[in-house]
């Protein structure tokens, strides 16, 4: 008897575990419910807290794959958190943190979901993955389907970066370029799925699998700060970074771990920001973003044109936290990039920047509580669009 299976997110069909991606009866996404009561206690989390291990796999009984087997694993997890100096006004004894997912085997937080989706493909049997990706998805998947021995197309959009492609490539993937941007790679990578018989890994909540990698850093989160964080900021483009974070929160309340939950705070650039204008307008759904999706953080540039419920899903996290969600001007993603690497040494991706322009809005609109500790998720290296920050110099970013 199995601790978990995939369930539906909205009408709460359950299924077998297999690759499935929608719910058969009302084609909603799927999340993973778990057997708490026989994994969940404070002790196996007390346990954990106090063990020397870093990778994700330390917690593999609250993910969703087979006691036994092997995992496919390149040491993904145990990313270090840094408290900032010269971020932050020194107000209010306010402190912002930096969880540096940067330094992941790929240097993006992808690698957490993509070990657990690709270990799962292997458990399953199957030969062959594919993705849409703006880029970090895409050298994750390329990463780990080499480490398993599996084929591996991905389909980008235009806007990808050449340093992205390029890496994707070197890990052994084929790789396609979709005319148009990440909505329509993700329309491709679907169909072609089904066409090959391939996992799906495209991160937005497509795979029910991946999603539950993100977790870890919740966990990863409580242990270093020894505490529940009062905001953890993500930048955002579908969002299940940020519903899994709030979910592996839940998981350590319902076992008694703690007794707090963060509030969420998520974050986009104000060229392609549809989960922010539903958020300000106080929809209960997002709309597909209708304009042109302009902006320099490419990483989480999505329209969400043909699943906006996926971006509504992570709207009702963000709610449900008592959270709040902004967007950032590219100009200030370019300032901060800067100030973050001249005041803290540390060099992050343009959509990562938007986490850390965003702890400073919070601080200057009043938004943060006196005494508030804030993480902010770097979640991809700035190596890996450095031609974005180098264009800009030149002055052509657009
Ligand atoms: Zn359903």
């Amino acid at each position: 008897m199995s601790t978990f299976r995939p369930v539906c997110w909205y009408c709460g069909e359950s299924y077998e575990i297999e690759p499935i991606y929608t719910c058969r009866r009302c084609k909603g996404t799927l999340e993973i419910h778990y057997d708490y009561e026989q994994i969940c206690s404070k002790a196996y989390f007390t346990r954990l807290a106090a063990s020397s291990g870093s990778e994700i796999w330390r917690f593999r009984e609250l993910l969703p794959i087979l006691p036994e087997g092997r995992t496919i694993s390149l040491g993904e997890g145990g990313t270090p958190l840094i408290r900032t100096n010269n971020i932050l006004n020194i107000a209010n004894n306010q402190s912002l943190h930096l969880k540096m997912e940067s330094i992941n085997p790929t240097l993006a937080f992808k690698d957490r979901p993509l070990a657990v989706a690709i270990t799962a493909a292997a458990q399953f049997g199957l030969n062959e993955v594919v993705c849409a990706s703006t880029g970090n998805t895409g050298v994750a998947a390329a990463a780990y389907a080499a480490r398993a021995g599996l084929r591996c197309t991905i389909y980008v959009p235009e806007s990808t970066p050449e340093e992205k492609r390029s890496a994707m490539e070197q890990y052994g993937a084929v790789l396609h370029t979709v005319e148009g941007h990440y909505s329509d790679a993700y329309r491709v990578a679907e169909e072609m799925a089904v066409a090959r018989q391939a996992f799906n890994l495209t991160s937005t909540y497509m795979n029910p699998y991946a999603v539950e990698g993100n977790k870890t850093v919740a966990y990863e989160l409580a242990f270093q700060l020894g505490k529940v964080p009062d905001w953890i900021i993500v930048p955002i483009g579908a969002g299940p970074l940020l519903s899994g974070i709030y979910k592996g929160f839940k998981e350590m309340k319902l076992a008694g771990f703690t007794d707090k939950l963060p509030r969420m705070a998520g974050v986009q650039a104000e060229g392609c920001a549809p989960i922010v204008k539903a958020f300000h307008d106080g929809e209960a759904d997002v709309q597909p973003w209708s304009g042109p999706a302009q902006t320099i953080a490419s990483g989480i540039a999505d329209p969400l044109l043909t699943y906006p419920a996926d971006g509504t899903r992570t709207l009702s996290v963000i709610r449900e936290s008592e959270g709040i969600a902004l967007a950032i001007a590219d100009a200030e993603l370019i300032r901060y990039r800067r100030l973050l690497a001249e005041r803290e040494g540390v060099l992050a991706e343009l959509s990562s920047v938007t986490a850390v322009a965003a702890a400073a809005h919070m601080q200057q609109t009043g938004l943060l509580e006196q005494n508030a500790t804030v993480v902010s998720i770097v979640t991809g290296h700035g190596l890996k669009d450095m031609s974005a920050a180098i264009n800009h110099t030149k002055g052509s970013v657009l």
